[in-house]
């Protein structure tokens, strides 16, 4: 997986991060799934009056990957986010996964047997990290656990 594609991702996530319901923490988060065709599924913060009931960006899109009957084509997500100013979103540093999503995010990699690369962006795009899923969520509970992937 090449840098390049890392920078398509977060840049196809800052695009999704534009389109956040985020008006309670104003925290705009976007995500892009890349599968193994070369293709890029977005998703968005999608908060809910009740809080309990918000959805990660990576929870959106990885559902809308699984519509699409593509969770074990799973390759790579990107992930931004940063404060809603205005028409901007502001952040310097990278943002990571919260815990759910590396175990969402674990599902399709167990699926798809292969381990996910995790870029991971500030609001502008300018710092980049790249991990491996195994890495930000070591000895993970999954399909394998329960003989669903062997
Ligand atoms: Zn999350």
């Amino acid at each position: 997986m090449t840098e390049v594609a890392g920078q398509v991702l977060i840049d196809a996530a800052r695009t999704a991060a534009a389109n956040a319901h985020a008006p309670y923490s104003n925290f705009a988060v976007g995500a892009a799934v890349l599968l193994t065709d070369g293709s890029i599924v977005p998703g968005t913060n999608f908060e809910n009056a009740s809080y309990g009931l918000s959805l990660c960006a990576e929870t959106v899109a990885l559902a809308a990957v699984n519509m699409a009957g593509r969770l074990r084509d799973v390759v790579a997500i990107g992930i931004v986010g940063g404060m809603i100013r205005g028409d901007r979103i502001e952040g310097t540093a990278p943002i990571r996964p919260c815990g759910r999503c590396r175990q969402v995010l674990n599902e399709a990699a167990q699926v798809g047997r292969r381990d996910v690369l995790v870029y991971c962006g500030s609001a502008t795009g300018d710092e980049i990290e790249r991990h491996d899923l195994s890495d930000l969520i070591p000895y993970a509970f999954g399909p394998r656990d329960l003989g669903v992937v062997v």
